[in-house]
């Protein structure tokens, strides 16, 4: 099978699967695993932030910003497509008891006056205290594209101005430092938090790390054990993504290059329609002649799968499993597709 519905299908490698075994661990409740130490420093000086801390999922750490940042009744601005609002299983009113304040914007991507106008008078008793903005970066539902760095600029401006924190859900960040090229610490400096994730793309079976200020983290820390999420024997797994972090970031721009060749052979294909401007991992597009169910239908034949994510779309997402010859297998049935019973 060649899969691509989702990059989250990965699985570690043997080198991987060695450098986890050979790991020193102890226990990280008592903050006494060096292996998970490690990582947590070189994650924080990798953004240049203060302090990290290791989350089992990037659900998790999204949640304990969320958590950390608000009171119960806040608001909580984000976009529409925001994978914190519409995929954590309304975790903002369940763990943080806030509320999401959802912005229609392009591709997942929300505006700096757009921000500005959504916030709550703070003087006004009938309305939520609006206090944090979520960012998606790069944003899943809007085919993994790349934020506009100076409007990124713009959103830290008012949220300065009026007393917000910024958290950034950076599941794939890596996929567009790599595809922009950008400095980590540029991003250190403007979010007061990030969540990273290692189980999209990188073969990790599990893992994310959230980064912020010491006295953030110190908080964050207690909020993830109210989760369950405080772990014991985890350098196991944090040497796993520090060998992603040392071995599989600079190769996500094949991943990128492969997302790119697959758009070429769908754009060729008379059952695809309008296709989302593939920038990373992600493809999205519509179809059109045939439901987006038996388009899956007819690649799965080939031994190709693929997700519906909505009634007009689909989406193909690469990742490190897949090779240049899966993608060129890829290719062949989508330029040869026939619909036949
Ligand atoms: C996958 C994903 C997450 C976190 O997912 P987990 O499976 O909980 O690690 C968060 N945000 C975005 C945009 C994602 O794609």
């Amino acid at each position: 099978m060649i899969d691509f519905r989702s990059d989250t299908f990965t699985k570690p490698t043997p080198a991987m699967l060695a450098a986890m075994s050979a790991a020193p661990v102890g226990d990280d409740v008592f903050g006494e695993d060096p292996t998970v130490n490690l990582l947590e420093a070189n994650l924080a000086a990798y953004f240049g932030m203060e302090a990290a801390l290791f989350c089992p999922s990037g659900t998790m750490s999204n949640q304990i910003a969320i958590k950390v940042h608000t009171l119960p009744g806040d608001e909580v601005i984000c976009s529409d497509l925001a994978h914190v609002y519409i995929y954590e299983g309304g975790g903002i009113a369940f763990n943080a008891g806030a509320q999401a304040r959802p912005l229609h914007g392009d591709r997942g991507m929300i505006r700096a006056a757009q921000v500005e106008a959504a916030i709550n008078d703070i003087d006004d008793d009938h309305k939520a205290r609006t206090s944090l903005v979520c960012l998606e970066n790069t944003s899943n539902r809007g085919g993994g594209c790349c934020y506009d760095w100076q409007e990124i600029l713009h959103i830290r401006e008012v949220c300065s101005t009026h007393g917000l924190q910024l958290h950034l859900d950076g599941a794939r960040l890596f996929n567009a430092l790599v595809a922009t090229g950008q400095d980590p610490k540029q991003y250190g400096e403007v979010f007061d938090s990030i969540s990273v994730c290692f189980n999209k793309g990188m073969g990790c079976p599990m893992g994310s790390v959230l980064l912020g200020s010491k006295t953030f983290i110190r908080e964050a820390r207690r909020v993830r054990k109210k989760l369950g999420g405080g772990l014991r024997q985890v350098g196991y797994m944090a040497a796993c993504l520090q060998y992603a972090l040392d071995h599989n970031v600079k190769r996500l721009k094949i991943d990128h290059e492969h997302a790119k060749i697959i758009a070429t052979a769908l754009i060729e294909n008379d059952y695809v329609g309008k296709m989302m401007p593939v920038e990373t991992n992600i493809l999205i597009f519509e179809v059109k002649g045939i439901a987006p169910k038996r388009f899956a239908e007819l690649l799965k034949r080939q031994d190709i799968l693929v997700s519906v994510v909505s009634p007009t779309q689909v989406r193909i997402v690469t990742h490190m499993d897949i090779t240049a010859e899966m993608v060129q297998r890829t290719c062949h049935a989508i330029l040869n597709m026939e619909n036949h019973p």
